[in-house]
């Protein structure tokens, strides 16, 4: 004010029009011709100097004049024709100069959205401008907000300038909603008060998402085709989408991309692509659940397939499997399997156990009963053996020594500590796999509390075998033909005690190498399916006894010989009945001793 109030007394100067430029915060919004034309006709013969525009150098550019007060009258000049126009020319602050502009206009040549527009502009507190200013806060703080509703419409200033007071009403509505507001006022004609009572109606109306499509959503509001409600439903529908963001897909980072780039303006246009997302969802889920059924299904059925195998692995299945597979089988696992079998009759008489970590046999004796018992209907339907009579390794089988306690009676009786091993099977027979020969001679190994009593048609092979000292390796003949093929693999099979099982013996039999062996066991054969009863004759049975005799060889006559004062010896320390060595003293009827 002050800078100003001095310019009557200060000497104008005429500076050319072109070096004159409007100031970049001019309050007003746009000129007016009317004034415009009205001031160039009276100019036809130059400006009167006492309305020379008010000026100040153009700092920042360094060249040149900011026109204060005068932006009608430069531009009415500039329509005369005129070249140079008096100016009086001011130094004033920035500060001082963003005043004036308002200053020197007359009341009448700013429209309220310019004053608004330059109190909004200001920067300065509205009641701080009001005081630099003179106005009165009120009125300038409702011209302000007009202006602020303004500056974001569409609608052009020239057409709502006069409308400032329905401007300053919207304002109170959320500021989204401002456009759409100020179009639907103009269009309708609104009233100040009937704007006032459709803000009332906004005012409580929460913000739109970013993916919303705000213009859109902002004008059926106000032109009462959408309820406000429909925003919060639009809200919900995405925020309790059953949608999730997880790797690798991100559905629900994909359905807000998707949401922004469609900018959905309706309930139903939202609803849509949630379900869409939530479908992809819900499909992506299925094929995760059916993938974790499968899987389970796969290790179900592998474990099933395991325990199978553990259980009975046939010659052919084993052949198929891969040496993981086969390793498993080897190393049997703690727990499963059973103990050894009991003797309940005198099949095995001289072994109280019986053990088959291997079953089934191709030799095909006529006079089997191992085949027939595994072949039998109680057996089929027991499932004890899965494989008939096929080969099988029953790896869970490998624990019943560790399982299996050795009776008290095995300090008195050699055939309680004894276990007849493969009783269903020859172990050693051409077929078997040496990793299953080796897997049951570790088991041996590791169980020197019991005595392992083996039997073989194939004894060639035995000679392969490192033996241990509690397995009793034994071959069968039952007829001559056998003879020589068994006492030459003998000559070359190790271990503590050698036996020959001469049961059944199907003819007389002629040894020249009994001394191979430590032991003899002959018997007879009960029936078969194939073969009927058999016991030998005596003079057979006699004949190798004393053959055994003869070389010194202990020997053990079984039950189904059917003879009353049996020989039933044992090797080493095992106990001996040898033959009665004289009669019961009842006898002696005659006085004397047949000692
Ligand atoms: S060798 Fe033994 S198990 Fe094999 S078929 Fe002959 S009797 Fe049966």
């Amino acid at each position: 004010m002050n800078a100003i109030a001095n310019i009557s007394t200060s000497t104008h100067r005429l500076i050319n029009v072109a070096e004159l430029h409007p100031h970049p915060e001019n309050p007003r919004i746009e000129p007016r011709q009317e004034i415009v034309d009205q001031l160039a006709a009276q100019m036809t013969a130059g400006m009167d100097p006492s309305h020379a525009l008010i000026v100040r150098p153009r700092y920042a550019e360094d060249e040149g004049f900011e026109i204060i007060s005068g932006h009608h009258r430069w531009l009415a000049a500039q329509q005369a024709g005129l070249s140079e126009v008096p100016c009086w020319v001011r130094d004033l602050s920035d500060a001082d100069a963003y005043m004036q502009l308002v200053l020197c206009n007359t009341q009448s040549e700013l429209h309220a959205l310019e004053e608004g527009k330059h109190a909004a502009d200001s920067g300065m507190d509205l009641k701080a401008y009001a005081e630099a200013s003179g106005k009165a806060y009120k009125a300038l703080y409702n011209k302000a907000t007009a202006y602020r509703v303004a500056s974001v419409s569409h609608v052009g200033i020239a057409d709502i300038r006069d409308q400032w007071r329905n401007l300053a009403e919207i304002h109170a509505a959320p500021r989204w909603l401002w456009s759409a507001l100020v179009a639907e006022m103009t269009r309708s004609t609104w009233t100040v008060a009937v704007t006032r009572e459709r803000v009332a109606a906004f005012k409580s109306i929460g913000e739109c998402l970013p993916w919303m499509n705000q213009s859109a959503i902002a004008e059926a509001l106000v032109a009462g085709l959408m309820k406000p409600s429909e925003i919060e439903r639009m809200a919900a529908t995405v925020r309790e989408t059953k949608v999730r963001d997880e790797e690798p897909h991100h559905f629900l980072l994909g359905m807000i991309q998707d949401l922004d780039d469609k900018k959905p303006a309706r309930l139903s246009d939202v609803q849509a692509i949630v379900a869409a997302y939530e479908s992809d969802q819900a499909k992506h889920d299925a094929e995760i659940r059916a993938e974790a059924i499968a899987k389970q299904r796969a290790e179900e059925d592998a474990a099933k397939r395991t325990h199978g195998l553990r259980a009975n692995c046939s010659l052919e299945q084993w052949k198929t499997l891969t040496e993981e597979d086969r390793a498993m089988l080897l190393s049997p696992l703690p727990g499963l399997g059973g103990t050894f079998n009991q003797q309940k009759n005198e099949a095995i008489e001289w072994a109280q156990w019986s053990w088959n970590p291997v079953t089934g046999c191709k030799h095909d004796c006529p006079y089997c009963y191992a085949r027939d018992i595994a072949l039998g209907e109680r057996m089929k339907q027991s499932g004890i053996y899965p494989n008939g009579w096929e080969p099988t390794f029953r790896s869970n089988a490998l624990n019943a020594p560790a399982t299996t306690k050795v009776p008290k009676s095995a300090a008195a009786d050699t055939r309680y500590r004894n276990v007849f091993t493969c009783s269903m099977a020859d172990l050693f027979g051409r077929w078997v796999p040496s990793e299953w020969i080796d897997a049951v001679m570790s088991t041996v190994r590791d169980s020197p509390e019991w005595n392992f009593l083996f039997l073989t048609k194939f004894p060639q092979r035995l000679a392969e075998i490192d033996v241990p000292d509690n397995a009793w390796m034994g071959t069968t003949v039952d007829m001559q033909a056998r003879v020589k093929n068994a006492e030459k693999a003998f000559e070359k099979v190790g271990g503590k005690v050698k036996w020959l099982s001469v049961e059944p013996m199907i003819e007389p039999l002629r040894f020249e190498r009994l001394d191979l062996f430590d032991w003899v066991v002959i018997g007879g054969a009960s029936s078969s399916k194939q073969t009927p009863e058999w016991r030998p004759p005596y003079r057979w049975i006699e004949s190798l006894v004393r053959q055994c005799d003869d070389a010194k060889v202990p020997v053990y006559m079984k039950t189904n010989l059917g003879i009353a004062n049996r020989i039933i010896e044992l090797p080493f320390d095992a106990p001996i009945q040898r033959d009665p060595q004289q009669a019961p003293d009842a006898f002696n009827y005659l006085g004397h001793s047949s000692k």
